[in-house]
């Protein structure tokens, strides 16, 4: 079979086939961010044109916990995780969600392919559907694992006709789609965990998800400010061609203020503007996350839409005479790529990873695959959309005191702050935002230790503007009880399979 995408959740869905059928497997696996290093493949470098991904993603237990124990015990060295969040309904045997940086994710599962290598075949070139080796004739499977632009440049683009129109109509106010743009800080915060937590999940402005402090600082933008996003040349022209559409990384410059883009050499200009309303926000939000201006490393944006998609199991080329029916499969962010801020893009990815190999490890006979072997994994992708987008959803709007939804981004465009504001309107604000933080407090205590006082909050935000307090308030604090519940459990359609090696 052929993985198309050698990003976490291909990478992962290979491993758990390989570790589920053993001898009995050959894939080829295909990513150009890859290079080839002697005997090895290695990941590209930023010299290569790679920028490699820096996020920290969250991973819950109730995934991790289904991978090979190699896996495990290779991403969770010492050192390179940490136990940020609570405890919740994705915890199993009591083991908390996990933080771990999306590098090391990809470089732990890499080398565990490297040493696959008499069943896992690894292709450092970029997966081409139309090439006459894309889908070659005998062929079972294809697994589409090309992440969340597969369906405006990949293979998904070129198979839509299989897999059907995706909607965007569900996620969509007044008949406009939610979109989005975050703006992506990495970060070295001087707060602990426990603060960063409580901060985090008392608005819906800033969100920071760090290992030890160090991470990313993710601002919500306003579409005014998303509209400021913008690079110039060295010599101050404007370059379009760089944030204001792509996701370029600026890596911080020996001169204080000075960010420049890897890939176009270009500078980020809203903190060489001195009238930009967009750096005065982002500012405010270092400060409330405890982050020294000189820890601002590198900056980003994000632009985060969703869409559901009809089906994600498809008969892509019929039997012939002489080679079986390949059947194809969308995973990871090809499948479901949903807003990434209450943390389960990744969750969702690998639960897909899992429902596949368990599927095709029980159904293997030596024969060709027919549509009914899939019925399980179908039904589980149907959950996971389901309840990954639903909670994704409720992280991109918010219902106001009539029931309507509002995008969370135009209340935080929509809070005027006159320059001289009344103190008691400031002090109003700061009112609601520690009994928010109260009420949090309170819930969470159980869960998390160390969690800041009112005297510590109080004294933390009276170090910010008003209009940010504000904006704080107007963002409203996380729908945990909307967004909580039962979760998805890949076990109830398809269990742990038996270890026995099929014919
Ligand atoms: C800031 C941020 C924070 C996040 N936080 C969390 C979190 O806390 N928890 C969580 O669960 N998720 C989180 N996510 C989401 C998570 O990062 C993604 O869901 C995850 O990376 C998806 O993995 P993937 O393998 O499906 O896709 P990707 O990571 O996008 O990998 C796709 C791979 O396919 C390759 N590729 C593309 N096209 C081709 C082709 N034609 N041929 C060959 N290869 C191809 C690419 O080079 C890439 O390596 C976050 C995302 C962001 C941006």
């Amino acid at each position: 079979m052929t993985v198309s995408g050698g990003g976490p959740v291909g990478l992962t869905f290979a491993l758990l086939l390989e570790s589920l059928l053993g001898p009995r497997v050959a894939i080829t696996i295909y990513d150009a961010r890859w290079a080839d290093d002697g005997s090895r493949v290695v990941w590209k470098s930023d010299d290569h044109g790679n920028i490699r991904r820096q996020q920290v993603v969250t991973i819950q237990s109730r995934h991790f916990l289904k991978l090979p124990q190699e896996i495990q015990d290779q991403l969770f060295q010492p050192g390179q995780f940490s136990e940020m969040w609570p405890t919740g309904p994705d915890s199993i045997d009591g083991l908390g969600p996990r933080n771990v940086r999306i590098a090391h994710i990809e470089d732990s599962l890499l080398e565990k392919a490297n040493e696959k290598a008499a069943h896992i075949r690894l292709v450092p070139r970029r997966f081409d559907p139309a090439s006459p080796s894309g889908v070659p004739p005998v062929q079972h499977v294809l697994a589409i694992c090309e992440g969340s632009r597969s369906d405006q440049e990949g293979s998904l683009k070129y198979f839509e006709r299989y897999f059907g129109t995706a909607d965007r109509s569900i996620f969509s106010l007044d008949g406009q789609p939610v979109r989005d743009v975050v703006l992506g800080l990495k970060v070295k915060s001087d707060l602990s965990d426990a603060a960063a937590v409580l901060l985090t999940v008392t608005q819906n402005r800033f969100l920071l998800n760090s290992v030890h402090g160090d991470g990313f600082l993710n601002m919500r933008l306003t579409d005014a400010e998303a509209d400021e996003l913008a690079s110039a040349n060295l010599d101050g022209t404007a370059y379009p061609g760089c944030i204001q559409t792509k996701s370029c990384v600026f890596q911080r410059t020996s001169e204080p203020g000075v960010f420049k883009c890897a890939k176009h050499g270009t500078v980020f200009s809203p903190p060489t503007q001195l009238r930009s309303s967009l750096w005065a926000r982002t500012l405010e939000g270092l400060k409330l996350f405890g982050v020294k201006e000189e820890n601002l490393q590198s900056i980003t944006a994000f632009r985060l839409s969703m869409v559901q998609r009809p089906r994600f199991s498809a008969e892509l080329c019929a039997a012939t005479p002489t080679g079986p029916a390949t059947f194809g499969f969308l995973l990871g962010d090809t499948a479901n790529a949903v807003h990434f801020w209450p943390g389960r893009g990744l969750n969702g990815g690998l639960a897909s990873a899992i429902a596949l190999a368990r599927c095709l490890k029980n159904r293997w006979r030596g024969l060709p695959f027919r549509d009914s072997d899939f019925l399980r994994h179908e039904a589980a992708m149907a959950m996971l959309q389901y309840r990954h987008k639903c909670r994704a959803w409720r992280f991109m709007v918010h219902a106001d005191d009539h029931g309507v939804y509002r995008a969370i981004k135009d209340l935080i465009g929509d809070t005027a702050v006159d320059a001289v504001e009344p103190e008691a309107v400031r002090q109003a604000d700061m009112e609601r935002l520690l009994r928010r933080m109260g009420q949090f407090r309170e819930r969470l205590a159980q869960r998390i230790e160390g969690l800041p006082s009112d005297e510590w909050l109080r004294t933390h935000l009276s170090g910010l503007q008003s209009r940010t307090l504000r904006e704080l308030v107007e963002s409203g604090a996380w729908d945990s009880y909307g967004g909580g519940g039962e979760e998805v459990e890949v076990d109830w359609l398809l269990g742990e399979p038996c270890q026995s090696h099929p014919p």
